[in-house]
């Protein structure tokens, strides 16, 4: 018989989200009357508006006629790939350094992949569990799953909490880390400045370790002071791979496309170009965007696409300032929800699960614990601003009627 991957048997408990999803449908069928609204998962719930809509339709079209039919894409279309370097990119990258995807989840496990599981791994704490989860599949999170407040033994947590602004202290990092970093945070909504980019930056090339910046949530950014990708940091493209997405800011959770960069100036230590091992790597086990996708991001990225894109994350941010504003009457103390659509609640000496059971059973809200995000976010709750305006203006009353 095949032997189980003694690594997936190392993952701790179900993955946060399906669980949560147990737990709602258990609570369902126990109350099959109770109205229940969702605060928990980052899944959009608005529909995709008509210009990048329409994006999509034509990428379908396309590919009815001989004349603009196409298959594999590898990279992706050189047209999307030179607008989001314009787009985004005060450094204009090259398109040879763009590489789009199926989403920036999938590329997060592809460069665990291409990382392998001799580097030291650093990950805020709390965080998206991905780049834990990834890394314990890989076998790079060490031998003890035991070690300190329930984390893995070869993965450095970097506590992000009130007491520190929610930016981490970097002197723990060991020398040649893998530094998973996420801003706007999920689950924090927490977004760095600039001197703290700064001294990430300087943190990652003092190490001799490179960054894996996850900036899905860079178009939810309001204040202009903030960064909204890490190469607005002076010598991060000697240090930062970047990962972005059209799911966040264009609804395309379903539709799946986004992008990495992985500039040419970036090396291992023998001296070998990451960026040539990044496209020989996604070149072997991946085999491109859906070109359907790729019409839909060309849209996205257009004058009319990003006034679509403005509008649908200026929708979830109301969103966000209603769940504020009740937490705010409820006086609970929380952050967030101001350039990320996330606010992370407080609720001091109080378990995650025991407060996320209490939401559910009196208010009838799923929201997510804090602890399945990593041992810094036990007593917290996050909300989500993904839900219909409905929703979110009955959940804020049912908080704050009792
Ligand atoms: N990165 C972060 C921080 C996220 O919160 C999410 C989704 O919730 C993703 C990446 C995944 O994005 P994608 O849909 O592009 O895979």
């Amino acid at each position: 018989m095949v032997k189980r991957n003694r690594n997936i048997g190392r993952l701790k408990a179900a993955y946060l989200f399906p669980e949560i999803a147990r737990l709602r449908r258990e609570f369902a069928a126990q109350h099959p009357d109770a109205k229940i609204i969702s605060m928990g998962v980052g899944n959009t719930t608005e529909p995709i508006l008509p210009h990048i809509a329409a994006g999509l339709t034509e990428g379908a079209r396309r590919l009815e006629r001989a004349e603009t039919y196409s298959g594999y894409a590898d990279e992706g279309l050189a047209e999307l790939r030179e607008q989001i370097s314009g787009v985004y990119y005060k450094v204009a990258f090259g398109i040879d350094e763009i590489f789009i995807s199926d989403g920036s989840k999938c590329d997060i496990g592809r460069l665990q992949t291409l990382f392998g599981p001799e580097v030291n791994i650093a990950v805020q704490d709390p965080s998206y569990p991905v780049y834990v989860d990834g890394s314990v599949v890989i076998g790079a999170a060490g031998k003890d799953d035991t070690a300190s407040g329930g984390g893995y033994s070869g993965i450095r947590y970097l506590p992000c909490t009130p007491e520190n602004n929610y930016f981490p202290d970097l002197s723990n990092i060991e020398n040649d880390s893998i530094i998973y970093f996420c801003s706007p945070n999920n689950p924090t909504g927490a977004a760095a400045d600039k001197r703290q980019l700064s001294s990430l930056v300087a943190a990652a090339l003092r190490t001799g370790s490179i960054i894996v910046y996850d900036a899905a949530y860079s178009d939810y950014i309001r204040d202009g002071a903030l960064p909204k990708t890490i190469y607005e940091i002076p010598d991060a493209d000697k240090c930062a791979i970047e990962v972005n997405s059209f799911s966040k800011s264009a609804g395309f959770t379903g539709v799946r496309l986004g992008w990495s960069v992985v500039p040419k100036g970036l090396r291992f230590a023998g001296g070998e170009s990451v960026n040539a091992d990044w496209s020989r790597l996604t070149s072997t086990i991946f085999n491109g965007a859906s070109n359907i996708a790729q019409y839909g991001g060309l849209a996205a990225l257009d004058g009319e696409g990003q006034r679509e894109i403005r509008q649908m994350t200026d929708f979830y941010l109301e969103n966000a300032s209603l769940i504020r504003g009740a937490l705010n009457t409820l006086k609970i103390d929380c952050v967030g929800g101001d350039n990320s659509p996330y606010i992370w609640a407080r609720f001091p000496g109080r378990a995650s699960w025991e407060v996320f059971a209490e939401l559910l059973e009196k208010y009838h809200i799923v929201t997510t614990p804090g602890s399945g995000f990593g041992p810094a976010g036990e007593s917290f709750i996050r909300f989500s601003a993904f839900s219909h305006r409905a929703g979110i203006e009955e959940a804020c009353r049912r908080l704050t009627a009792r």
